[in-house]
């Protein structure tokens, strides 16, 4: 099982859900809200698991913490994943718009210029703005767009682009998150449960939880759970497989 998308280090025992994750073998990508979390949540994993953490600075917090940006780029030679990261276009957020598009170009450079990394990218209401700053740093490395909420023309440019998506449960709840997921490619698709803040039934989404999401991606694209979780592992394999691994320091 693959969680692309989850907040480890906020759920309130973290230790015990890393354990869970850890006896299910299961593939994480533990995204982080601010660089000044990341060591920190880096460390709840051991170093034997598969739980990866990525290096993020979430669109949400622009204001407050774009003087963590130099701590970004300390990181960054650390870890092959970055995310939480991206705009976020919703109106409460206006008053931080600049701030947001300053950090997602700064991030796009310093991937570019490590060699490329990649990325979880949130793009509420914000898909088009993404994807043109995508464009404009090709050599970033390879963009997962996670939970989706676009629309259909900006899925297919997302699509033409060559970018990446990670599905979680409380999208494919609703019918334009399972119309979204119909049109997903399949062999750059993923699943994610962005807990603990997305929830099913107003339970925090835990990740083996990401079942729900291979059981949703099975009816949309008519095909057996074991089907899709076979597809789903072989495109982790090619995902992990599409960049150069860190050079030693
Ligand atoms: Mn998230």
């Amino acid at each position: 099982m693959i969680d692309f998308h989850c907040h480890l280090d906020l759920y309130p025992n973290p230790a015990e859900v890393v354990e869970s994750c850890e006896k299910r073998s299961m593939f994480v990508l533990s995204v982080t809200t601010t660089p000044s979390a990341w060591e920190g949540t880096d460390s709840l994993a051991s170093p034997v698991s598969r739980i990866r953490t990525a290096l993020g600075l979430h669109p949400q917090l622009a204001a407050e913490r774009i003087k963590e940006l130099p701590l970004f780029d300390d990181l960054l030679p650390r870890t092959c994943y970055v995310g939480e990261v991206g705009l976020d276009g919703s109106s409460y957020l206006r008053a931080s718009w600049e701030c947001q598009v300053r950090i997602f170009r700064h991030v796009l450079l310093a991937c570019e210029q490590a060699g490329g990394r990649i990325i979880s990218i949130h793009s509420r209401r914000a898909a088009s703005d993404v994807l043109s700053h995508l464009e404009q740093y090709p050599d970033a490395g390879i963009p997962v767009l996670h939970w989706f909420s676009g629309t259909i023309a900006e899925l297919e440019r997302a699509k033409q682009m060559g970018c990446w998506f990670s599905v979680g449960p409380a999208m494919l709840a609703g019918k334009r998150g399972q119309e979204i997921a119909a049109r997903l490619p399949a062999s750059r698709t993923l699943t994610e449960t962005d807990g603990p803040f997305a929830k099913n039934k107003q339970r925090a989404l835990l990740p083996w939880d990401v079942e729900l999401a291979v059981h949703g991606l099975a009816n949309v694209w008519k095909m057996s759970a074991d089907e899709v979780d076979h597809l789903l592992l072989n495109n982790l394999r090619s995902l992990s497989n599409a960049l150069p691994p860190l050079h030693s320091q």
